[in-house]
């Protein structure tokens, strides 16, 4: 890639975090990831959402190049999967499967896993959960998906409980910039998505403006979060330059740079050349 490229399909784009295992892609995934491709987004990340999902993730990867998995347990899928009566045994399990994850070829981090306290759920047992996620990435020293909606406060303190190495990625991000900084210095990139195509996220707008390029990651959180403008429709991660091209725009920097540095820092951060996947 050379600086004077403008046309999209020259670019390089990483969507760190989209949802692509999910039903909804079932009709078309394969010809989307090929138009996505030529379309420049060369590389995906898929979170984890429940051990049931692991196995095919891993699957979809071997068969679809640039395509990477994370292994986790999201907080809105704790139902079904872990009990407060059961509390400690399935927390075991869990970090049992957690182990052997990691051994797969395609899992290159832990998560997507975190705080929830949009919906009616435990907050205790969301807060264990996380920190089984914690104490494994810590142990093996692999990056980590957060989900936090409403529950900063009480992420920054597990994040302190369990200082990790090599950080992560707090996915969604949407906040004031202090909020960010404060991710930042504990080794968190920002993943930036559809909320900057919305005029009424000014405080999430204003403080992506303020971060360094450095802080920030790509991602489309596909299925879900819709760009202003296409509420109701399936989001895709076809998106990504869109999204690229809002960052653009918002921070006075041309979409060639964004493109470049959010690429180079999920590789950097998921150490993805090291492994040389395909
Ligand atoms: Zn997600």
């Amino acid at each position: 890639m050379n600086s004077t490229v403008s046309a999209h399909s020259e670019l390089e784009f990483f969507d760190t975090h989209c949802h692509f295992d999910f039903g909804d892609f079932d009709k078309d995934r394969e010809t989307l990831w090929e138009t996505c491709r030529t379309q420049g987004i060369r590389q995906m990340l898929i979170p984890g959402v429940q051990p049931d999902q692991w196995p095919r993730m891993q699957l979809l990867c071997a068969n679809n190049p640039g395509i990477y998995y994370a292994a986790g347990l999201h907080p809105c899928w704790l139902e079904g999967n872990i009990e407060s009566h059961r509390r400690n045994t399935q927390l075991s399990v869990l970090s049992e499967a957690l182990r052997d994850q990691l051994d797969e070829q395609y899992c290159i981090a832990i998560g997507e896993c975190g705080l929830d306290q949009y919906i009616n759920g435990d907050a205790d047992l969301q807060e264990a959960v996380l920190g089984c996620h914690l104490e494994i990435a810590q142990e093996f020293d692999k990056p980590i998906i957060l989900h936090c909606r409403r529950a900063h406060n009480q992420m920054l303190r597990c994040l302190k409980a369990f200082p990790l190495k090599n950080g992560g990625i707090l996915h969604a991000y949407s906040g004031s910039l202090e909020q960010a900084e404060q991710y930042w210095k504990m080794g968190f990139y920002l993943g930036i998505g559809g909320t900057i195509t919305y005029d009424r996220a000014n405080k999430t707008r204003s403080a992506v403006k303020k971060l360094p390029l450095e802080a920030l990651v790509l991602e489309t959180d596909a299925p879900d979060m819709p760009l202003c403008g296409h509420q109701g429709e399936r989001n895709s991660p076809l998106n990504i330059p869109a999204i690229a091209g809002i960052l653009a725009a918002l921070r006075e920097e041309s979409v060639e740079c964004i493109a470049r540095q959010t690429t180079l820092n999920a590789n950097a951060l998921l150490r993805i050349n090291e492994r040389q996947l395909g």
